[in-house]
């Protein structure tokens, strides 16, 4: 396990730059949530950390080892970090078992070490019971912990996730918060966060940027943000509520 590091880090489309100067410390095992109004750039910060999207300036480190620079770029499949989106991207024809061997099958893992790998991350999302079932014989719930599972099967020890509750109703997306938290406990991963929901970033990070437009905008525990808001722009976001 090692520190992510983004360091000074700028990203621009053409004219426009859409991440400005961003630099965090992500310490190993830590949940992170990346927090801001729809439009800042929170889906672009994972993507370059996924590998997806290259950076403009600045790095990205991952212990002893640069990710990406202006002239480094490790490619996604090396990186070996688990993803979770706000579509599961299940496949529709291979059951759950199917589903979350799969990245391993393609690994060229050992049936018999695919078989016990799958088994560990089917009991951490307590998923047991269904393993022989399709995405489409499971709930919106049941889903995501598939896709919880999948991200995991790689061992990797950071977790990205963009927005994974939000397709799912507010009763849901509660017992799915207590998974998430669970799941971090268990794995000890690395994990960062985006959502543009406050509560849902209070209740599951250990820490918490808040982004505006492109900038770092307050970096602390979800505590501080709250009791300690550092800029009048950050006191309305939150006193928003959601
Ligand atoms: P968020 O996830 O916080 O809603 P995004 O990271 O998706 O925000 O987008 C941040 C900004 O970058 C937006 O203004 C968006 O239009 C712009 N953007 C994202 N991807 C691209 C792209 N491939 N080309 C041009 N602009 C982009
Ligand atoms: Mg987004």
């Amino acid at each position: 396990m090692a520190r992510l590091s983004l360091n000074h880090v700028s990203k621009s489309f053409v004219e426009k730059t859409v991440i400005d100067d961003l630099s965090l410390d992500i310490e190993p095992g830590q949940f992170v949530a990346l927090l801001g109004p729809s439009g800042c750039g929170k889906s672009t910060i994972l993507r370059m950390l996924a590998g997806f999207e290259s950076i403009t300036l600045g790095n990205i480190q991952h212990g002893e080892m640069c990710l990406s620079s202006e002239t480094t770029h490790v490619p996604t499949e090396a990186r070996n970090f688990g993803m979770v989106f706000q579509s599961y991207a299940l496949w529709p024809h291979m059951t759950v078992l199917e589903n979350i061997g799969y990245p391993l099958k393609i690994q060229k893992v050992s049936r018999n070490e695919r078989q016990q790998r799958i088994q560990n991350v089917l009991d951490i999302v307590q998923l047991d019971d269904f393993k022989d079932r399709f995405p489409s014989q499971l709930s919106g719930g049941q889903r995501q912990r598939v896709a919880l599972a999948r991200s995991l099967i790689t061992e990797p020890d950071v977790i990205l996730f963009d927005e994974p509750l939000a397709n799912l109703d507010r009763h849901l997306r509660d017992s799915m918060e207590m998974t998430f938290r669970d799941f971090h406990r268990r794995t000890g991963a690395t994990m960062v966060y985006v959502t543009h929901d406050q509560a849902e970033a209070m209740a599951l990070a250990d820490k918490i940027a808040v982004l505006k437009e492109g900038q770092l905008m307050q970096w602390s525990t979800p505590e501080d943000l709250y009791l300690r808001p550092e800029s009048e722009w950050v006191a309305n976001f939150i006193g928003q509520g959601s």
